[in-house]
Protein backbone atom coordinates (compact mmCIF):
# COMPACT_ATOMS: atom_id res chain seq x y z
CA UNK A 1 0.00 0.00 0.00
CA UNK A 2 1.28 3.24 -0.91
CA UNK A 3 1.68 5.83 2.13
CA UNK A 4 -0.59 8.65 2.33
CA UNK A 5 1.22 12.04 1.71
CA UNK A 6 -2.17 14.15 0.48
CA UNK A 7 -4.52 15.59 2.89
CA UNK A 8 -7.95 13.82 2.85
CA UNK A 9 -10.03 17.31 2.77
CA UNK A 10 -7.83 18.38 0.05
CA UNK A 11 -8.45 14.81 -1.87
CA UNK A 12 -12.17 15.17 -1.35
CA UNK A 13 -12.37 18.66 -2.74
CA UNK A 14 -10.46 18.15 -5.52
CA UNK A 15 -12.52 15.17 -6.23
CA UNK A 16 -15.82 16.71 -6.18
CA UNK A 17 -14.15 19.29 -8.61
CA UNK A 18 -13.37 16.85 -10.88
CA UNK A 19 -16.15 14.49 -10.97
CA UNK A 20 -18.71 17.99 -11.29
CA UNK A 21 -16.48 19.80 -14.29
CA UNK A 22 -15.68 18.97 -17.74
CA UNK A 23 -13.92 21.36 -19.01
CA UNK A 24 -10.45 20.86 -17.68
CA UNK A 25 -7.30 23.67 -18.65
CA UNK A 26 -4.11 21.97 -17.62
CA UNK A 27 -1.10 24.85 -17.46
CA UNK A 28 2.48 24.50 -15.82
CA UNK A 29 5.47 26.29 -15.97
CA UNK A 30 7.56 28.42 -18.67
CA UNK A 31 10.15 25.94 -19.94
CA UNK A 32 8.49 23.28 -19.72
CA UNK A 33 11.19 20.22 -18.41
CA UNK A 34 10.54 16.60 -17.94
CA UNK A 35 8.36 16.83 -14.53
CA UNK A 36 6.02 19.84 -15.88
CA UNK A 37 5.08 17.74 -18.88
CA UNK A 38 5.17 14.25 -17.60
CA UNK A 39 2.42 15.47 -14.69
CA UNK A 40 0.81 17.63 -16.90
CA UNK A 41 0.32 15.18 -19.98
CA UNK A 42 -0.66 12.24 -17.04
CA UNK A 43 -3.22 14.48 -15.73
CA UNK A 44 -4.77 14.82 -19.56
CA UNK A 45 -4.73 11.38 -20.34
CA UNK A 46 -6.45 10.28 -16.68
CA UNK A 47 -8.95 12.72 -18.17
CA UNK A 48 -9.04 11.69 -21.47
CA UNK A 49 -10.12 8.78 -19.47
CA UNK A 50 -12.35 9.97 -17.48
CA UNK A 51 -14.53 11.48 -20.28
CA UNK A 52 -13.56 14.79 -19.77
CA UNK A 53 -12.66 18.02 -22.49
CA UNK A 54 -9.21 18.55 -21.76
CA UNK A 55 -6.61 21.06 -23.15
CA UNK A 56 -3.10 21.06 -22.14
CA UNK A 57 -1.32 24.69 -22.86
CA UNK A 58 2.38 25.56 -22.27
CA UNK A 59 3.79 29.05 -21.82
CA UNK A 60 6.38 28.42 -24.45
CA UNK A 61 7.92 25.74 -26.03
CA UNK A 62 9.56 22.75 -24.73
CA UNK A 63 13.09 20.76 -25.63
CA UNK A 64 13.24 18.46 -28.93
CA UNK A 65 14.03 15.02 -26.40
CA UNK A 66 10.21 15.30 -25.00
CA UNK A 67 8.44 15.95 -28.27
CA UNK A 68 7.93 12.02 -28.46
CA UNK A 69 5.46 11.82 -24.93
CA UNK A 70 2.47 10.73 -25.51
CA UNK A 71 0.02 13.61 -25.88
CA UNK A 72 2.16 16.06 -27.19
CA UNK A 73 0.73 16.71 -30.11
CA UNK A 74 -2.70 17.89 -28.91
CA UNK A 75 -0.16 20.16 -26.68
CA UNK A 76 -1.19 24.78 -26.90
CA UNK A 77 1.68 26.68 -26.78
CA UNK A 78 0.36 29.94 -25.56
CA UNK A 79 3.72 32.22 -27.58
CA UNK A 80 2.25 30.49 -31.22
CA UNK A 81 -1.28 30.76 -30.14
CA UNK A 82 -1.76 33.65 -27.90
CA UNK A 83 -5.78 34.12 -28.62
CA UNK A 84 -7.01 30.53 -28.37
CA UNK A 85 -5.18 29.86 -25.02
CA UNK A 86 -6.35 32.62 -23.58
CA UNK A 87 -10.02 32.05 -24.88
CA UNK A 88 -9.60 27.95 -23.70
CA UNK A 89 -8.61 29.34 -19.87
CA UNK A 90 -11.60 32.12 -19.96
CA UNK A 91 -13.85 28.51 -20.86
CA UNK A 92 -12.69 26.23 -18.61
CA UNK A 93 -14.89 25.42 -15.87
CA UNK A 94 -11.54 23.51 -13.94
CA UNK A 95 -7.70 24.88 -14.70
CA UNK A 96 -5.25 22.73 -12.97
CA UNK A 97 -2.01 24.31 -12.02
CA UNK A 98 1.18 22.07 -12.13
CA UNK A 99 4.65 22.42 -11.35
CA UNK A 100 4.97 25.76 -10.26
CA UNK A 101 4.12 27.29 -6.72
CA UNK A 102 3.74 31.02 -7.74
CA UNK A 103 1.40 32.39 -10.89
CA UNK A 104 3.89 34.03 -11.96
CA UNK A 105 6.28 31.17 -13.74
CA UNK A 106 3.63 30.78 -15.86
CA UNK A 107 4.23 33.57 -17.87
CA UNK A 108 2.00 35.49 -19.73
CA UNK A 109 -0.67 32.73 -18.87
CA UNK A 110 -0.83 34.74 -15.33
CA UNK A 111 -3.79 37.34 -16.19
CA UNK A 112 -5.84 35.15 -18.21
CA UNK A 113 -5.46 32.54 -15.09
CA UNK A 114 -6.80 35.28 -12.52
CA UNK A 115 -9.20 36.64 -13.82
CA UNK A 116 -10.77 33.19 -15.01
CA UNK A 117 -14.16 32.16 -13.05
CA UNK A 118 -12.83 28.80 -13.40
CA UNK A 119 -11.89 26.89 -9.97
CA UNK A 120 -8.76 26.43 -9.28
CA UNK A 121 -6.37 23.34 -8.32
CA UNK A 122 -2.68 23.67 -7.71
CA UNK A 123 -0.68 20.43 -7.25
CA UNK A 124 3.18 21.31 -7.01
CA UNK A 125 6.33 20.28 -4.81
CA UNK A 126 8.08 23.81 -4.66
CA UNK A 127 8.15 25.65 -1.24
CA UNK A 128 5.93 28.21 -0.61
CA UNK A 129 3.43 28.06 -2.73
CA UNK A 130 0.81 31.08 -3.50
CA UNK A 131 -3.06 30.47 -2.23
CA UNK A 132 -4.39 31.81 -5.26
CA UNK A 133 -6.16 28.22 -5.85
CA UNK A 134 -9.37 26.44 -4.82
CA UNK A 135 -7.47 23.45 -3.58
CA UNK A 136 -4.01 23.49 -3.07
CA UNK A 137 -1.53 20.43 -3.44
CA UNK A 138 1.85 21.46 -2.26
CA UNK A 139 4.44 19.12 -1.26
CA UNK A 140 7.83 19.86 -1.59
CA UNK A 141 8.95 16.63 0.66
CA UNK A 142 8.34 14.58 -2.93
CA UNK A 143 10.66 14.65 -5.58
CA UNK A 144 8.00 15.31 -8.27
CA UNK A 145 4.75 16.35 -9.53
CA UNK A 146 4.27 13.24 -11.17
CA UNK A 147 5.00 11.58 -8.49
CA UNK A 148 1.77 13.49 -6.91
CA UNK A 149 -0.30 12.87 -9.50
CA UNK A 150 -0.49 9.52 -9.32
CA UNK A 151 -0.97 9.32 -5.99
CA UNK A 152 -3.35 12.61 -6.53
CA UNK A 153 -5.17 9.71 -9.17
CA UNK A 154 -4.88 6.99 -6.50
CA UNK A 155 -6.21 8.48 -3.44
CA UNK A 156 -9.48 9.48 -5.57
CA UNK A 157 -10.00 6.01 -6.06
CA UNK A 158 -9.59 6.03 -9.56
CA UNK A 159 -6.21 3.98 -10.06
CA UNK A 160 -8.11 1.93 -12.94
CA UNK A 161 -7.93 4.88 -15.11
CA UNK A 162 -4.22 5.01 -15.21
CA UNK A 163 -3.62 3.83 -18.57
CA UNK A 164 -0.58 3.24 -20.14
CA UNK A 165 0.30 6.62 -21.94
CA UNK A 166 -0.66 8.14 -18.39
CA UNK A 167 1.83 6.13 -16.51
CA UNK A 168 4.53 6.83 -19.31
CA UNK A 169 4.71 10.38 -18.91
CA UNK A 170 4.32 10.01 -15.40
CA UNK A 171 7.51 7.55 -15.27
CA UNK A 172 8.82 10.42 -17.45
CA UNK A 173 8.39 13.07 -14.55
CA UNK A 174 9.45 11.09 -11.38
CA UNK A 175 13.08 10.04 -13.43
CA UNK A 176 13.74 13.53 -15.00
CA UNK A 177 13.20 15.18 -11.82
CA UNK A 178 15.48 12.60 -10.05
CA UNK A 179 18.37 12.80 -12.22
CA UNK A 180 17.24 9.41 -13.12
CA UNK A 181 17.19 8.03 -9.49
CA UNK A 182 19.75 9.41 -8.88
CA UNK A 183 18.65 12.49 -6.27
CA UNK A 184 15.60 12.82 -3.99
CA UNK A 185 14.90 9.06 -5.12
CA UNK A 186 15.82 7.89 -1.09
CA UNK A 187 11.87 7.17 -1.03
CA UNK A 188 10.50 4.13 -0.80
CA UNK A 189 7.08 4.55 -1.92
CA UNK A 190 9.19 6.04 -5.03
CA UNK A 191 9.82 2.26 -5.92
CA UNK A 192 6.46 0.85 -5.08
CA UNK A 193 4.93 3.76 -7.74
CA UNK A 194 7.72 2.94 -10.22
CA UNK A 195 6.40 -1.12 -10.10
CA UNK A 196 2.42 -0.21 -10.27
CA UNK A 197 3.54 1.86 -13.74
CA UNK A 198 5.48 -1.45 -14.73
CA UNK A 199 1.98 -2.72 -14.44
CA UNK A 200 0.57 -0.30 -16.89
CA UNK A 201 2.65 -1.89 -19.60
CA UNK A 202 5.18 0.92 -19.46
CA UNK A 203 8.94 0.31 -20.57
CA UNK A 204 11.39 1.81 -18.40
CA UNK A 205 14.46 1.21 -20.18
CA UNK A 206 12.96 2.56 -23.47
CA UNK A 207 11.57 6.06 -22.01
CA UNK A 208 15.35 6.52 -20.13
CA UNK A 209 17.07 5.82 -23.88
CA UNK A 210 14.40 8.56 -25.11
CA UNK A 211 15.32 10.94 -22.79
CA UNK A 212 18.92 10.64 -22.44
CA UNK A 213 20.17 9.20 -25.66
CA UNK A 214 19.00 11.27 -28.48
CA UNK A 215 20.99 14.01 -28.07
CA UNK A 216 22.14 15.90 -31.77
CA UNK A 217 25.80 16.03 -32.38
CA UNK A 218 26.02 20.02 -31.54
CA UNK A 219 25.00 19.13 -28.46
CA UNK A 220 27.31 16.18 -27.27
CA UNK A 221 30.65 18.86 -28.85
CA UNK A 222 28.89 21.82 -26.87
CA UNK A 223 29.43 19.58 -23.88
CA UNK A 224 32.80 18.81 -24.55
CA UNK A 225 33.82 23.01 -25.24
CA UNK A 226 31.94 24.05 -22.38
CA UNK A 227 34.07 21.56 -20.08
CA UNK A 228 36.87 21.69 -21.41
CA UNK A 229 37.00 25.56 -21.96
CA UNK A 230 34.38 26.87 -20.12
CA UNK A 231 34.38 25.77 -16.84
CA UNK A 232 36.24 27.98 -13.97
CA UNK A 233 36.86 26.10 -10.42
CA UNK A 234 36.97 28.11 -7.75
CA UNK A 235 39.09 25.54 -5.29
CA UNK A 236 38.44 27.28 -2.08
CA UNK A 237 34.66 27.08 -2.16
CA UNK A 238 34.01 23.49 -3.74
CA UNK A 239 32.37 25.39 -6.69
CA UNK A 240 32.20 25.30 -10.13
CA UNK A 241 31.32 27.94 -12.85
CA UNK A 242 30.05 27.11 -16.64
CA UNK A 243 29.56 30.62 -18.13
CA UNK A 244 27.92 30.26 -22.10
CA UNK A 245 27.35 33.29 -24.28
CA UNK A 246 25.06 33.40 -26.96
CA UNK A 247 27.70 33.72 -29.50
CA UNK A 248 29.38 30.67 -28.25
CA UNK A 249 26.41 28.77 -28.25
CA UNK A 250 25.21 29.45 -32.14
CA UNK A 251 28.65 27.83 -32.97
CA UNK A 252 27.16 24.07 -32.64
CA UNK A 253 23.87 24.81 -34.34
CA UNK A 254 21.72 25.36 -30.81
CA UNK A 255 18.41 23.69 -30.32
CA UNK A 256 16.00 24.06 -27.89
CA UNK A 257 17.09 22.37 -24.37
CA UNK A 258 20.10 21.50 -25.45
CA UNK A 259 22.62 22.67 -22.55
CA UNK A 260 20.06 20.54 -19.97
CA UNK A 261 22.19 18.82 -17.39
CA UNK A 262 25.51 20.31 -18.50
CA UNK A 263 24.98 21.87 -14.44
CA UNK A 264 25.02 18.55 -13.06
CA UNK A 265 28.08 16.89 -14.52
CA UNK A 266 31.15 19.20 -12.49
CA UNK A 267 29.19 18.09 -9.33
CA UNK A 268 30.49 14.66 -10.48
CA UNK A 269 34.00 15.38 -9.08
CA UNK A 270 34.75 14.60 -6.03
CA UNK A 271 35.85 18.55 -4.47
CA UNK A 272 32.69 20.17 -6.27
CA UNK A 273 29.51 20.73 -4.20
CA UNK A 274 28.31 23.34 -5.49
CA UNK A 275 28.29 23.79 -9.64
CA UNK A 276 26.60 26.88 -11.20
CA UNK A 277 25.69 27.37 -15.45
CA UNK A 278 25.40 30.89 -16.01
CA UNK A 279 24.01 31.01 -20.16
CA UNK A 280 22.84 34.24 -22.37
CA UNK A 281 19.64 33.32 -23.82
CA UNK A 282 18.13 36.03 -26.10
CA UNK A 283 17.35 39.03 -24.13
CA UNK A 284 18.11 37.34 -20.60
CA UNK A 285 20.83 35.68 -18.96
CA UNK A 286 19.63 32.43 -17.26
CA UNK A 287 21.03 30.86 -14.38
CA UNK A 288 21.03 27.38 -13.15
CA UNK A 289 21.95 26.06 -10.09
CA UNK A 290 23.26 22.41 -8.57
CA UNK A 291 24.48 21.25 -5.40
CA UNK A 292 24.87 18.23 -3.41
CA UNK A 293 24.82 18.00 -0.06
CA UNK A 294 23.72 20.82 2.40
CA UNK A 295 24.50 23.35 0.59
CA UNK A 296 21.34 25.54 -0.47
CA UNK A 297 21.20 26.81 -4.46
CA UNK A 298 17.41 28.17 -3.55
CA UNK A 299 18.82 30.45 -0.90
CA UNK A 300 21.77 31.61 -3.04
CA UNK A 301 19.12 31.99 -5.65
CA UNK A 302 17.11 34.04 -4.33
CA UNK A 303 19.21 36.21 -2.54
CA UNK A 304 22.21 36.85 -5.35
CA UNK A 305 19.44 36.54 -9.00
CA UNK A 306 15.66 36.89 -6.97
CA UNK A 307 15.04 33.58 -7.99
CA UNK A 308 14.52 30.67 -6.31
CA UNK A 309 13.81 26.70 -6.78
CA UNK A 310 15.25 23.52 -4.52
CA UNK A 311 18.08 23.14 -2.01
CA UNK A 312 19.62 21.23 -4.54
CA UNK A 313 18.44 22.80 -7.95
CA UNK A 314 17.43 26.07 -8.22
CA UNK A 315 17.77 29.38 -10.64
CA UNK A 316 17.21 32.36 -11.65
CA UNK A 317 17.60 35.39 -13.98
CA UNK A 318 19.36 38.50 -14.64
CA UNK A 319 18.28 41.26 -16.72
CA UNK A 320 21.88 42.00 -18.35
CA UNK A 321 24.89 41.96 -19.36
CA UNK A 322 26.38 38.22 -19.16
CA UNK A 323 29.96 39.34 -17.78
CA UNK A 324 27.41 40.99 -14.95
CA UNK A 325 25.58 38.05 -13.58
CA UNK A 326 28.56 36.76 -13.80
CA UNK A 327 30.77 39.11 -11.72
CA UNK A 328 27.47 39.30 -9.30
CA UNK A 329 28.15 35.23 -8.79
CA UNK A 330 31.80 35.81 -8.17
CA UNK A 331 31.27 38.44 -5.84
CA UNK A 332 28.48 37.03 -3.82
CA UNK A 333 30.55 33.35 -3.68
CA UNK A 334 32.85 34.66 -0.30
CA UNK A 335 29.08 34.96 1.62
CA UNK A 336 28.65 31.62 1.32
CA UNK A 337 31.94 29.99 2.07
CA UNK A 338 30.74 28.93 5.63
CA UNK A 339 28.35 26.53 3.99
CA UNK A 340 30.83 25.46 1.25
CA UNK A 341 33.02 24.04 3.52
P1 LIG B 1 16.81 24.85 -14.09
O1 LIG B 1 18.20 25.03 -13.61
O2 LIG B 1 16.55 23.43 -14.50
O3 LIG B 1 16.39 25.87 -15.06
O4 LIG B 1 15.88 25.09 -12.82
C1 LIG B 1 15.93 24.27 -11.70
C2 LIG B 1 14.83 24.63 -10.74
O5 LIG B 1 15.05 25.95 -10.28
C3 LIG B 1 13.44 24.66 -11.38
O6 LIG B 1 12.80 23.44 -11.21
C4 LIG B 1 12.74 25.74 -10.58
O7 LIG B 1 12.26 25.18 -9.39
C5 LIG B 1 13.84 26.67 -10.17
N1 LIG B 1 13.96 27.88 -10.99
C6 LIG B 1 14.62 28.03 -12.15
N2 LIG B 1 14.55 29.29 -12.60
C7 LIG B 1 13.85 29.98 -11.69
C8 LIG B 1 13.45 31.36 -11.56
O8 LIG B 1 13.74 32.22 -12.40
N3 LIG B 1 12.71 31.67 -10.47
C9 LIG B 1 12.38 30.76 -9.53
N4 LIG B 1 11.65 31.15 -8.48
N5 LIG B 1 12.75 29.48 -9.60
C10 LIG B 1 13.47 29.08 -10.66
MN1 LIG C 1 9.05 19.36 -10.82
Amino acid sequence: MLNRVIAEDNIQKAKKLVLNYDKVVIVTHLAPDGDALGSSLGLYHFMMELGKEVQVIVPNDYPAFLHWMPGSKSIVNAEWHKKSSEAAIADADLIFCLDFNILKRSFQLENPIRQSKAKKILIDHHLNPETFADVTISHPEISSTSELIFRFICRMGMYEYVNKPCAECIYTGMMTDTGAFTFNSNSPAIYYIISELLQKGIDKDAIYSRIYNQCAEGRVRLQGYVLYEKMKIFYGYKTSLITLSEEEHLRFKPERGDTEGFVNIPLSMGNIVFSAFIREDRDVVRISLRSKGNFPTNQFAAEVYGGGGHLNASGGEFYGKLEDAVKKFEEALPAYKHLLE
